[in-house]
């Protein structure tokens, strides 16, 4: 991309929350010309104002874009948020002006090297332990992404002895030109975000896109269990050196877990990494993560002692099947960050005995029946709530698993949950849908959900 385009003329950037902000920020320290964008008619404009402190060369907007407005504008950067079919991006793509994605503009800025994780699930929890190992081993390390904190915010920090651990999701792939990771990790592919891809195909490609720019000097670190992935690196697709991680195959290269064990294999010989009751994560799912930080973080040269030492320190990340209490021998776990069924999945399977569980949300028109298909035998109760209410039980009586009932608020949910938990049992809230429609996010959700276990 000619970044000139930056130089001479103002770019609009579209939504106006954190990585938007962090963006024009970016650029107005550069001291280029930004129009901030959000289509919303209810956004309060003097609230994002407050986060600026020099107004010499940026505009705010809201509600409709018009022609008028673009006629100075040379680019544009998109945030995750917004759906490329709305009217006001098909009017900027219908006046030629390229479109970007806020890592991509952090990309041009950022110095040092970088490492991408993306993928279905596990996205945080592997970037979160890949940011601990390097932080173990080099002295100028971020952490950012979609982890929380924009890459745009921490781009102009880096120098070249920086690393930089970046959690990338779809919608932040789809806009990418130059960006190029040197060590690129897919962690696992499932259905997810249909409400915006329409094809699994189309979320597919949009997740490959963390390769698009790599060459045979770079590295892409990927689940060997993963049919898809599996299958994709077989066809050749990848142009990167590619590095497989697996829970259930002894691999003749790269990391796999093994009767309780992880170990690392080159040239037909195995080392002994890590035994995994000595890390803080549960379930299989997790040493899959464990296995993929490992794997980045070695290719970004890390040895294994520092790699090791980091995985035993590392703490399950809030949401991600965090314990948040055991009252009268019923164990309560926040899986709220479980926003698709096939993280719900491996939330109900890294629990130990009967579950009672709270489930339900937004509609993703996700896929519920492999996830029900686990429920009898595993699942003394359901507990419902939200939009999808309906089509989860509507899956569960097809698949004769009655135990199911509604509930209004999280808040009565909880109260249900404690009353059917039996000593033993672990009550989980891991919805397997997103939280909006009740919630601002799933870290809301979450919150809520540890207070009314706190007040049982
Ligand atoms: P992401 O950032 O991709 O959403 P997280 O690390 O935040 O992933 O984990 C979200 C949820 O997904 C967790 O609560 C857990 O239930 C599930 N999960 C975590 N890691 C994996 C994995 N490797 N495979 C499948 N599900 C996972």
């Amino acid at each position: 991309m000619d970044y000139d385009d930056i130089k001479k003329e103002r770019t609009i950037i579209l939504g106006s929350g954190k990585s938007g902000i962090s963006c024009a920020k970016l650029l107005l320290s550069l001291s280029k010309k930004v129009l901030l964008f959000n289509s919303e008619e209810e956004t309060d404009l003097n609230k994002i104002k407050e986060k600026f402190d020099d107004f010499r060369n940026i505009d705010f907007k809201k509600g409709i874009l018009t022609e008028d407005d673009l006629k100075d504008i040379g680019l544009c950067v998109i945030s995750p948020g917004i759906n490329p079919n709305k009217e006001f991006v098909k009017l900027i793509e219908n006046c030629d002006i390229p479109i970007c994605s806020e890592i991509e503009i952090a990309y041009h800025f950022a110095k040092g090297n970088i490492c991408g994780i993306t993928g279905t699930n596990g996205k945080t929890t592997t970037t979160a332990i890949l940011g601990e190992i390097l932080k173990e081993k080099y002295d100028d390390v971020y952490v950012c992404g979609n982890i929380g904190k924009a890459f745009s915010s921490d781009a102009l920090k880096t120098n070249d002895n920086s690393y930089i651990a970046l959690e990338i999701s779809s919608f932040q792939l789809d806009n990418i030109i130059d960006f190029k990771p040197s060590v690129a990790c897919i962690t696992n592919l499932s259905p997810d975000h249909l409400d915006r891809y329409k094809t699994y195909e189309n979320y597919i490609n949009s997740k490959l896109r963390i390769s698009l720019n790599q060459t045979e000097y770079d590295v892409i670190v990927l689940n060997y269990d993963d049919e898809i992935l599996k299958s994709l690196a077989e066809e050749k697709i990848f142009k990167a050196k590619v590095v497989f991680f697996s829970s259930t195959n002894e691999l003749a290269n790269g990391f796999y877990y093994k009767n309780g064990y992880i170990y690392y294999k080159e040239n037909a010989k195995a080392k002994e990494l890590l035994n995994v009751s000595e890390i803080h994560l549960m379930g299989k799912h997790n040493y899959e993560n464990i296995m993929a930080a490992m794997a980045v973080a070695y290719y970004m040269g890390v040895d294994f002692n520092t790699i090791i030492s980091a995985c035993k320190k590392f703490q399950p990340v809030e949401h991600r099947i965090e314990f948040v209490r055991e009252r009268s021998g019923v164990k309560y776990y926040n899986d709220s960050k479980a926003t698709n069924p096939d993280s719900a999945i491996k939330g109900l399977l890294s629990m130990k005995g009967k579950t009672v569980l709270i489930a339900g949300g937004y509609n993703k028109n996700s896929n519920y029946t492999d996830w029900v298909k686990l429920f009898n035998g595993r699942v003394s109760k359901l507990i419902l709530i939200g939009d999808t209410k309906k089509d989860i039980a509507k899956v569960c009586r097809l698949l004769k698993f009655n135990e199911i009932m509604y509930a209004d608020t999280l808040k009565e949910a909880v109260k249900f949950a404690s009353s059917f938990a039996n000593i033993g049992d672990n009550v989980l809230l891991s919805p397997g849908c997103a939280s909006w429609g009740m919630f601002k996010n799933y870290e809301e959700r979450g919150i809520l959900f540890k207070k009314e276990v706190m007040n049982l």
